[in-house]
């Protein structure tokens, strides 16, 4: 599943093929995403001009200048990848492949297409002003910012019992914190994932802080490496696996103190650890 870094890996990787681009034509194969492909798309886009894309947790913004001279977007697409969604640059010509619903065609000759098995993703417009869109509203601060830090963490926690991971992975306290990152994290920071969110101090949320910054950091330095597959016929774009330290690895001794990392279950979710580093 794309999370945060793919995201921005997708953002940086087509920036340079749309940005500033005028739009030709739009063709939409399929459009039962999981909120329907609007049916203005073509209408708004056709003869209109792309701008700056920017991410907003995995959300993709592409502001679209429908006077291309007047510098200023009148409205913006809201990308979403879902469980299996990706986006990448075709040429004009380029056969689709099963899968890829929607071409977003460039003066330029290349193509955005957007391709997704399981239809869990979607583009959609954006309530102009981003503060009212339902989707954006309540989303908690970006990993990478400094309005996410270990003062953020502990004022937030306090008097609440749930268990610091799921506390981690809700996107009003944090986002792009996925169960992949989550768990990493914990680990680097030493923190027991079933410990109560309201009992961890000031100085070891500071530790998670700067863990959850780390992981996610490498997965999009990682993830540049792959930059140059999000153009046709280079493979697959962008989903790349990292060097994981315990995520998946329940049953395997522990990279730092060789005790056997346990798996668990919490908030519904997959939860692997280090008793021995863990506490
Ligand atoms: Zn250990």
């Amino acid at each position: 599943m794309p999370e945060l870094p793919e995201v921005e890996t997708t953002r940086r990787g087509i920036a340079p093929y749309v940005e500033g681009q005028e739009v030709t034509e739009v063709l939409v194969r399929q459009p039962r995403l999981r909120v329907p492909v609007p049916d203005d798309l073509a209408e708004r886009l056709v003869g209109a001009r792309i701008g700056g894309l920017t991410r907003r947790a995995k959300y993709l913004q592409m502001p679209v200048l429908s006077v291309p001279t007047s510098g200023i977007a009148d409205a913006t697409l809201l990308w979403h990848l879902g469980m299996s969604g990706s986006l990448r640059i075709a040429k004009v010509g380029d056969l689709p492949k099963k899968h890829d619903h929607v071409d977003v065609v460039l003066a330029s000759g290349y193509v955005l297409r957007y391709h997704d098995p399981r239809r869990f993703g979607f583009v959609d417009w954006q309530t102009q002003d981003a503060a009212l869109d339902k989707r954006l509203a309540h989303l908690g601060p970006e990993p990478l910012s400094d309005q996410f830090n270990g003062k953020w963490l502990y004022t937030l926690s306090r008097h609440k019992r749930v268990a610091v991971k799921p506390f981690l992975m809700d996107n009003q306290v944090v986002v792009g914190a996925g169960n992949i990152y989550a768990t990493e994290a914990l680990f680097m920071a030493g923190i027991d994932p079933r410990r109560a969110a309201g009992r961890i101090s000031r100085a070891r949320y500071d530790a998670l802080a700067l863990a959850v910054k780390e992981v996610l950091a490498a997965a999009i330095t990682q993830g540049g490496t792959t930059l140059r597959d999000f153009v046709s016929g280079q493979g697959e774009p962008g989903y790349f696996a990292q060097r994981l330290n315990v995520y998946g690895r329940q049953g395997q001794p522990c990279r730092r103190c060789g005790s056997e990392l346990r798996r668990i279950t919490l908030g519904q979710r997959a939860s692997v650890f280090c008793p021995g580093c863990q506490r």
